[in-house]
C-alpha cells in the first residue's frame, strides 16, 4: 500500500472514530424519545381517591440560584424544605459544585436554623447533578446534602431510579404512591436528554384542604404540560400551586461550562440546536393559566431572567419569587 493511501486511510479511521460517539448518542437520543413516548402512552393510572389534605404547607428554598440575603448561598441547583403539617420533606439536595463539605446546602441550613433532625422524609426529583448535591455523587450512584457524611437518620428517600445514601432508605417509585395523609407522588415520567441521557423526573403533590393540589417540580423535564396532565389523571381537586423548575433557559443559561451554556444544550429533550424559545414559554404560560393556579413561583435554577419576567407579567399577583430562605406560605 502506498504511504498516500495509508494516510488516507488513516485518517478515515480517526474521522470515523470522532463521528461514532455523536452516531452513537444520536441513535440513543432516537431511541429513547421513542421509549419515552411508548413509556408515556402506557401510562394510565386510576385516580388516587382520598389521599387526605394537609392545613397548613409552607415551602423554604434552601438551595436555588437567588438568595434573599447575602448571608445565604445561590446555585443553579435545587433543594427545598417543605413542611406539610406533621411532615418534614427535603426535596433534592442541590449542586455542591466544588463538592465541599460543608456543602452550600449545609451551610445555608445552618444560617436558616434548620437541622436533619426535623426531616422526616427525602424525596429526590431525578438523578441530575444539581439535584443529588453534586456530579461526584451522580458518578458513584449516591445522592447527598454533602461532599463528608451527613446523619440522615435512615429516612425513607422516595426516589424515581435505585440511588443510595448510606444513612438513608431509598424506596423507588414506580408508580403514584401516597407518602403520607395528603402528600404523594405522581410517579416518574421520563424524558430521553440528548446528552444526559434517559431522565426519569417525579413531582410531588401536596393536597391543602379547601385549596387544591399544589405540585412541587424538580427541573420540569417532562414539560409542565405533562405533569399537569398526569395531575389531572390522578386528582379530582384543581391545581392550586406549581412551585419549582421547569427548564426555561431561553435567553441564558445559569449554569456555562467550558463556554457553552450548558442548560440551553443539555436539559432540554430536544437535539442540540433546537433550543427552548420564547413561544414554547408562552405556550407552557397560557396551559397553566387554563388551569387557573392561585400561587405561582417558577425557580430560577433552570429558567433565565426572561422567562421569570414571562412568567411573572401572565400571573401578576398569583406570582410569587422563589428565593433561598425566603419561605413560600400557601
Ligand atoms: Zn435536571
Ligand atoms: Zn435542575
Amino acid at each position: 500500500m502506498s504511504d498516500a493511501k495509508t494516510m488516507k486511510n488513516a485518517m478515515e479511521i480517526a474521522l470515523l472514530g470522532a463521528a461514532i460517539p455523536p452516531a452513537f448518542m444520536a441513535l440513543r437520543f432516537v431511541q429513547g424519545q421513542k421509549q419515552a413516548e411508548a413509556v408515556w402512552q402506557a401510562s394510565q393510572y386510576p385516580k388516587l381517591g382520598d389521599i387526605g389534605s394537609v392545613k397548613n404547607l409552607s415551602i423554604l428554598p434552601l438551595i436555588d440560584w437567588r438568595t434573599a440575603s447575602d448571608e445565604l448561598e445561590g446555585e443553579p441547583g435545587v433543594s427545598y424544605l417543605i413542611r406539610a403539617d406533621d411532615t418534614t420533606i427535603l426535596f433534592d439536595m442541590g449542586l455542591n459544585r466544588d463538592f465541599k463539605h460543608p456543602s452550600p446546602l449545609l451551610r445555608n441550613m445552618e444560617k436558616l436554623g434548620i437541622s436533619f433532625d426535623e426531616i422526616d422524609m427525602i424525596f429526590i426529583s431525578h438523578n441530575h447533578l444539581d439535584h443529588v448535591g453534586g456530579m461526584q455523587h451522580v458518578k458513584d450512584g449516591i445522592f447527598g446534602p454533602s461532599a463528608g457524611y451527613v446523619n440522615l437518620h435512615q429516612a425513607p428517600a422516595y426516589a424515581p431510579v435505585p440511588i443510595v445514601n448510606p444513612s438513608a432508605t431509598t424506596i423507588v417509585v414506580e408508580e403514584p404512591t401516597v407518602l403520607a395523609p395528603g402528600i404523594a407522588s405522581m410517579a416518574p415520567i421520563p424524558r430521553q436528554l440528548f446528552f444526559l441521557g434517559w431522565t426519569p423526573e417525579q413531582s410531588l403533590a401536596i393536597n391543602v384542604a379547601g385549596k387544591g393540589i399544589v405540585l412541587i417540580i424538580g427541573c420540569g423535564h417532562p414539560t409542565i404540560q405533562r405533569i399537569i396532565t398526569r395531575k389531572e389523571m390522578l386528582f379530582d381537586e384543581p391545581l392550586y400551586g406549581v412551585i419549582g423548575g421547569l427548564h426555561f433557559p431561553v435567553t441564558a443559561s445559569r449554569s456555562v461550562r467550558h463556554g457553552i451554556p450548558a442548560q440551553q444544550y443539555f436539559g432540554t429533550g430536544r437535539w442540540p440546536w433546537d433550543h427552548i424559545t420564547r413561544a414554547d414559554v408562552h405556550e407552557a404560560i397560557s396551559f397553566l393559566y387554563r388551569r387557573d393556579p392561585k400561587v405561582v413561583s417558577l425557580s430560577p435554577h433552570d429558567s433565565c431572567d426572561w422567562s421569570l419576567t414571562a412568567f411573572q407579567d401572565a400571573f401578576g399577583s398569583r406570582y410569587v419569587d422563589l428565593m433561598v430562605g425566603k419561605e413560600i406560605e400557601i
